[in-house]
């Protein structure tokens, strides 16, 4: 039996002569085809702007700056994410911390954020970001947290790296409705790919044309923007200390082809959620669960060992179903955890739900192109690793 990664992308022949005729043409970066993919990308998310980058990594960065985050002030984010939720506010000299996570959802908790807020202003340590994460392609309580954004008056940005094509509340992810910034990821285990990627949107022309200048190094070439007129077509000013996080159009061109695709690996991977709701149930289980108000991209299929004792469990159930050639994997060590984070000492007993969470999740494979046949072997082998504990 082949081995079943966790997560894949699909590349169809339409995919690869998108990306070879923009080898034939005459722009490789930031040509014709980057407009055209954030065009359709901020259409299909019904926000306004939509800025493409090198990664999402690279969008959560400028996302910050752009919102004028200082050294020395604090953003929080869910210590269940990968590490670039919580880097971003690193590279601008800010302070992170973390909000425990929903015991359901997985996601920020709601209840957790509002008594850390209370929490925060007496002791005048509010945060100016704070970075909700869609885990899994499910939505945050988005609602309720821009909610708490007045009164407390943060910002927010969304991390929704596992979640273009998501909806919440009617509103496709990715249309700022409850936020200021949303991000998305278009590495190749993710939804959709442009093999390295990313997007920020939002509905601000300010943030909008702010981050289209840090992209490309602070450079202007707009007479408008300009402190003195242009001195000729040749003319541009770099006017703050930008980056180059570009994306290129042989990028953008796989990502437009894959853009046509998203409902479709969505559907598939809600019918394999189904075979897997089916397939699992009445076993020793925690299954992910959906509520109506949203619509998950379902970018992992999270389960949690609800033996006696999951934390030795999980960890045998884990590596007997990577024996077997189930690549599950765990989506993530609480960031807290990194040694680089070990230096800011966060205490791990602030963090309950996180921590249960670490020990006893495992994200099993789900991509578009796992076959219903694949799917019944996961859940065989994984019947067998729960029998055995
Ligand atoms: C993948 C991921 C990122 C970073 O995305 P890149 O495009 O690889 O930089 C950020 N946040 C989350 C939650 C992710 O899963």
């Amino acid at each position: 039996m082949q081995p079943i990664p966790y997560g894949r992308q699909s590349i169809t022949q339409e995919d690869v002569n998108a990306v070879v005729e923009v080898l034939k043409s005459d722009f490789l970066t930031q040509g014709p085809v980057i407009g055209k993919f954030e065009a359709a990308i901020a259409q299909k998310s019904q926000a306004k702007y939509a800025v493409a980058v090198s990664n999402a990594t690279a969008a959560l960065h400028i996302a910050c700056l752009s919102l004028g985050l200082q050294p020395g002030e604090i953003v929080w984010t869910s210590p269940i994410s990968f590490v670039a939720s919580a880097n971003c506010a690193l590279y601008c000299g800010a302070e992170v911390d973390f909000v425990d996570i929903d015991p359901v959802s997985y996601n920020i908790s709601v209840s957790n954020l509002k008594k850390k807020l209370e929490s925060a202003r007496l002791s005048n340590k509010l945060p100016r970001i704070v970075i909700p994460v869609h885990l899994a392609g499910t939505s945050c309580d988005m609602k309720a947290i821009s909610d708490l954004s007045r009164e407390y008056g943060f910002k927010i940005i969304e991390d929704a790296s596992h979640a273009i094509g998501g909806q919440y509340l009617e509103n496709p992810i990715g249309s700022c409705k409850y936020s200021d910034i949303t991000v998305f990821s278009f590495h190749p285990v993710k939804i959709i790919t442009t093999g390295e990627g990313g997007m920020a949107l939002t509905n601000d022309a300010e943030l909008f044309q702010r981050m289209v200048r840090l992209r490309s190094h602070g450079i202007t070439r707009e007479p408008a923007e300009m402190s003195e007129p242009p001195r000729g077509d040749w003319f541009y000013e770099q006017q703050q200390l930008g980056f180059n996080y570009r994306l290129t159009d042989i990028q953008a061109a796989l990502g437009l082809s894959q853009l046509s695709r998203l409902d479709a690996f969505l559907k598939r991977r809600h019918e394999i959620r189904n075979l897997y709701e089916t397939m699992l149930s009445g076993l020793d289980l925690q299954l992910p669960t959906f509520d109506a108000n949203s619509y998950s991209a379902l970018h992992l299929y999270i389960i949690r060992l609800r033996t006696k004792n999951p934390e030795t469990d999980r960890d045998r159930v884990f590596k007997y179903l990577r024996s077997q050639g189930i690549l599950v994997n765990l989506h993530y060590i609480p960031i807290y955890h990194q040694p680089y984070y070990r230096q800011f000492g966060y205490n791990h007993e602030d963090f309950p739900e996180s921590e249960r969470y670490y020990q006893d999740a495992m994200s099993i494979p789900i991509f578009p192109l796992l076959g219903d046949d694949q799917v019944a072997q996961v859940c065989e082998k994984i019947k067998i690793a729960l029998a055995r504990v």
